[in-house]
């Protein structure tokens, strides 16, 4: 990034916050935002939003685009944690976090009753054991399960400008059946490990993934999508959406790659 914050005809303004845009017919014509305090317009020929999929949204709204998809359909995946003690293995060792990713569940048959699945084996589990010569006979399990959007999960437009509203309905049956699942054969799927008594499965889902999704979906046409597949917006063409927001599935992938590709990619279709 250095040409570009070097670059004599690129003004890089950091700290302020987009506030919203304007439009005349089909095209952004300009950008609001505050910075210590004051308002600014930016005049553009050509806006990309990289807020992501909380503020894209918010800033959209705040702009007064009416598109019903905006701000629907927030999605990440879900995941559970599961603790199971190991006879005569120590699990933890070396420098990554993840030492293992088990792809057994993330693809099949049970997609069409429940979430496919990536297992991540934790480096750093939550607690050590206390028996004697066993302190690290312990496996750490992360289960991310992907999860279906839902409408009623959005982003919204609150009292307060600068701040959106996020609201969180539910999880999907799928997602639920899924949970279910794990706990009735987590003890046939960990059995080829040596290991000592029954799994753990925790009882609720972590709070989150931070790979906050969807809100504005990619897709062929307005009604199923707010940008199309270069994360155009579908009527203002002068308008590029970036950002995990543009997902329309939550995988259990994590995202950032494809956010990237998908960026780079948008920006070679829009200034070819
Ligand atoms: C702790 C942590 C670990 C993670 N690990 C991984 C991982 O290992 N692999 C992976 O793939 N993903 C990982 N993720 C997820 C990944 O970081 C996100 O999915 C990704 O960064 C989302 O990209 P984005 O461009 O949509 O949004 P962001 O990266 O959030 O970028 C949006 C930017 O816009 C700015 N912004 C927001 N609103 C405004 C506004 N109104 N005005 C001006 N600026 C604004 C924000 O400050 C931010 O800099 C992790 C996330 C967290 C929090």
């Amino acid at each position: 990034m250095h040409d570009l914050y070097t670059a004599d005809n690129i003004t890089l303004i950091t700290g302020a916050q987009a506030l919203s845009f304007e439009t005349q017919r089909n095209s952004v014509t300009s950008i609001l935002f505050e910075k210590d305090g004051q308002q600014f317009r930016a005049y553009c020929d050509q806006l990309a939003l990289g807020a992501n999929a909380i503020f894209n949204p918010h800033i959209m709204l705040s702009s007064g685009l009416t598109d019903p998809l905006i701000g629907r359909n927030l999605v990440e995946q879900v995941s559970l944690r599961v603790c199971v003690l190991l006879r005569d293995i120590r699990s933890l060792d070396g420098s990554t976090s993840i030492t293992g990713h088990g792809y057994m569940l993330y693809d099949g048959k049970h997609r069409s009753n429940h979430a496919a699945c990536l297992m991540e084996n934790y480096n750093s589990p939550r607690a050590i054991r206390p028996e004697r010569g066993k302190h690290t006979a312990v496996a750490d399990l992360k289960f991310i399960f992907e999860e279906l959007p839902d409408p009623g999960n959005r982003v919204m437009l609150s009292k307060d400008s600068r701040k959106p509203s996020v609201v969180f309905e539910r999880y999907s049956s799928y997602l639920q059946r899924s949970a279910t699942d794990l706990r009735n054969n987590i003890d046939d799927l960990l059995s080829a490990l040596p290991v000592e008594g029954p799994a753990i499965v925790e009882n609720e889902f972590e709070r989150t993934e931070a790979h906050i999704l969807g809100t504005t979906v990619m897709g062929r046409t307005p009604q199923d999508s707010v940008v199309d597949r270069n994360l155009i917006h579908h009527r203002l063409r002068n308008l590029l959406v970036l950002g995990g927001s543009a997902f329309p599935t939550a995988s259990p992938a994590n995202p950032s790659l494809t956010i990237a590709a998908l960026s780079l990619r948008a920006a070679d279709q829009a200034y070819r």
